[in-house]
C-alpha cells in the first residue's frame, strides 16, 4: 500500500477515535452491523452463551480469566474456544522456549489481579531493571531505568509459561468460564442489528466438528489473521515489514548478574537480548528476509560470531557523525552536567541452545473498527505491531483490562452484554491508547532503518539530548510502561 494513503488511513483511525464519542456513537450505531447475515437457523436448540471468546492465546486465555473473576459477571455463561491442545505444564521445562514476552508493570499488576502472575513467577520469569538502547551507526544511547532499583522495568516471560499459567487460572475458574480445546471455529453467522423477523438473535458459531454454538458477545481473539476481523469485513490498515525476526535462546560467556536488555538499531533492523537467567538471553533479531534465512542456515559458530558482530561491530559509523555526536554530546553535558547515563557494555555470546533457532516474518495491522454489532475484537486481531518495543501482547492485555471493566459495569447495570453503546466505549478508549503506541513503534522502525547522514545525525541527537533529559525518559517508560 502506498506510503500516504496508510498514514491517512492511520490517521482516520486517530481522529476518529479522538472524536467526542458521544455525538459520533449514535451515527456508528445505525452504520455498523450492516455485515452479511445469515438468516437460517435450523437447529433453534444450540446452546446460547452470554460470551464466546475466540481463541486462547495469550490474550483470549486472559480475556476468559478476567470475565471468570469478576464478581458482577458472576452466573453468566462463558466459553473459550482454542484450535491447539491444552497447554498444561506439570514440570517447568528444563530448556528455555524461544518465545518470550518483555511484560510491563502494568500488564504485571493486570495479570497479579485475574490470578496468573502467581502462577507464573512460581514457574519462571526473569525481572529486568534496566535497559539500554543504542545506535550501530552512531554508538548514540538512552538508558532506562528506575531511579529505585528496588523495582522492576519489566519481566521476561517465556509465552508458553505464561499460557500454562493462564490455563492453571482457567482450571480454577471452570464453575465460571467453559474451556473448549481443539475447538477450531470455521464458520461464523451474525445477527441482524435490528430486530427483524428473518434475522438469527445470536451470533452462531460452527465448530469443525460440525457443532453449533450460539452468543450474544463475540470476543475475537484469533491472532493477526483473525477469522472473526475477516468474516466481518472489517476495513484494516495492514502491512508485511519486509523484515523477520530471528529468534533463539542464548548461551552467555560468563555468569552475570544480567538484569539488562540491550537493543542495538543496525541499518537492517534492530536486534535485542533479553535477560532469561544469569547464563542465558533471548534473542530477538529483526533483519531482512535473506539475512533471517541466511542466520538460520549458519552452523552455530558462525550464528554466534554474527550476533557479538552485531552487538560490538563498528562497521555502520562514520567519522562525520563520530566527530558531530561527540560535540553534541559534550555541548550537553556542559549545559547538565550531572544528566546521562554511562555506557555499559553487552555480554558476549558464546553459543546457543540446540534447536533453539527460529524466525517469524513481521508486519503491521490495525483494524479500523474493534468492534461490530455483539463482537469485540481483543489483542493482535485488533492490532499487530513490529517487536521492537516489546508491546504487542501488553497491548492485548490493556484491550482485556478495558473490556472486562466496560462490561462489568453493563451486567451490573443489568444490560445486554452485546450492546453496541458500551462496545463502542470500549473501541474509543482502546484506540485512543493504541493508535499512539503503534504510530511510535512505526515511526521508530522506519526512523531506523535508514543509514543516510542527515537522519542518523537527527536522530543521533534526538537520542542524545533524550538521554539528558530525566523527564523525557520518564515519560517515555511510563508511556511503555502502561
Ligand atoms: C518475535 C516476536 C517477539 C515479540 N515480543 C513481544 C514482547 O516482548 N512483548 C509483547 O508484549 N509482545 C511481544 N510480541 C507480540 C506478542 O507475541 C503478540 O502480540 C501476542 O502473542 C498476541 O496474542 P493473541 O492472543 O492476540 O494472538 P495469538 O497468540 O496469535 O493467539 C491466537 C489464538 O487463537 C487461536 N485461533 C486462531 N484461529 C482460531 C479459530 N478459527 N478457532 C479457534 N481458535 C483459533 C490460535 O490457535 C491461537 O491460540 C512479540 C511477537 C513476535 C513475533
Amino acid at each position: 500500500m502506498h506510503k500516504l494513503s496508510r498514514a491517512t488511513l492511520s490517521l482516520n483511525g486517530l481522529g476518529r477515535c479522538l472524536i467526542a464519542e458521544k455525538y459520533v456513537s449514535a451515527i456508528k450505531i445505525t452504520s455498523r452491523g450492516f455485515v452479511c447475515a445469515e438468516h437460517r437457523d435450523e437447529s433453534g436448540k444450540n446452546e446460547v452463551y452470554d460470551v464466546i471468546i475466540s481463541g486462547g492465546g495469550l490474550v483470549g486465555s486472559a480475556m476468559a480469566c478476567s470475565l471468570g473473576m469478576d464478581p458482577n459477571l458472576e452466573g453468566k455463561k462463558i466459553l473459550l474456544l482454542e484450535a491447539g491442545n491444552k497447554k498444561v505444564m506439570d514440570k517447568v521445562p528444563d530448556t528455555y522456549s524461544t518465545r518470550v514476552s518483555s511484560i510491563s508493570p502494568g500488564s504485571a499488576s493486570f495479570l497479579t489481579g485475574i490470578g496468573a502472575w502467581d502462577h507464573i513467577t512460581q514457574m519462571r520469569c526473569k525481572p529486568y531493571k534496566k535497559m539500554q538502547v543504542w545506535d550501530a551507526c552512531s554508538d548514540a544511547l538512552i538508558t532506562f531505568d528506575k531511579d529505585n532499583l528496588e523495582d522492576e522495568m519489566a519481566y521476561i516471560v517465556e509465552n508458553d509459561i505464561a499460557v500454562a499459567a493462564l490455563t492453571k487460572q482457567l482450571d480454577s475458574l471452570s464453575d465460571n468460564v467453559r474451556v473448549q480445546y481443539r475447538s477450531k471455529v470455521v464458520k461464523y453467522a451474525w445477527p441482524m442489528p435490528h430486530q427483524a423477523a428473518d434475522s438469527i438473535p445470536w451470533v452462531k458459531v460452527t465448530l469443525a466438528s460440525g457443532e453449533t454454538v450460539q452468543t450474544k458477545l463475540l470476543i475475537g481473539a484469533d491472532g493477526p489473521n483473525s477469522m472473526v476481523r475477516r468474516a466481518l469485513g472489517i476495513p484494516t490498515v495492514k502491512w508485511n515489514y519486509d523484515q523477520s525476526a530471528v529468534v533463539a535462546v542464548l548461551n552467555l560467556s560468563e555468569p552475570t548478574e544480567n538484569n539488562v536488555a540491550w537493543q542495538r538499531f543496525l541499518p537492517t533492523g534492530p536486534i535485542a537480548m533479553l535477560p532469561l537467567s544469569d547464563t542465558e538471553s533471548s534473542l530477538v533479531w529483526s533483519t531482512s528476509h535473506r539475512l533471517a534465512e541466511e542466520l538460520l542456515e549458519l552452523d552455530e559458530e558462525s550464528f554466534v560470531d554474527a550476533i557479538n558482530s552485531a552487538f560490538w561491530s563498528n562497521e555502520n559509523q562514520s567519522e562525520l557523525i563520530e566527530t558531530a555526536g561527540s560535540l553534541f554530546r559534550s555541548a550537553l553535558s556542559v549545559l547538565m552536567p550531572s544528566a546521562g547515563s554511562p555506557r555499559q557494555l553487552p555480554p558476549s555470546v558464546a553459543g546457543i541452545s540446540p534447536k533453539s533457532r527460529a524466525m517469524f516474518p513481521l508486519g503491521i495491522g490495525h483494524a479500523s473498527e474493534y468492534i461490530r454489532h455483539r463482537v469485540a475484537l481483543i489483542g493482535d486481531a485488533a492490532h499487530r505491531v513490529h517487536p521492537l518495543a516489546g508491546q504487542g501482547a501488553n497491548l492485548g492485555f490493556g484491550d482485556v483490562a478495558c473490556l472486562t471493566k466496560l462490561l462489568s459495569q453493563a451486567a451490573f447495570d443489568g444490560k445486554d452484554l452485546g450492546a453496541i453503546q458500551h462496545l463502542l466505549e470500549y473501541e474509543t478508549e482502546c484506540q485512543r491508547k493504541n493508535l499512539p503506541m503503534m504510530a511510535a513503534i512505526d515511526l521508530m522502525k522506519r526512523l531506523y532503518s535508514t543509514n543516510a547522514a542527515p537522519v542518523v545525525l537527527l536522530r543521533t541527537f534526538g537520542l542524545q539530548a533524550a538521554n539528558m533529559i530525566p523527564t523525557l525518559k520518564e515519560q517515555i517508560m511510563s508511556f511503555a510502561s502502561k
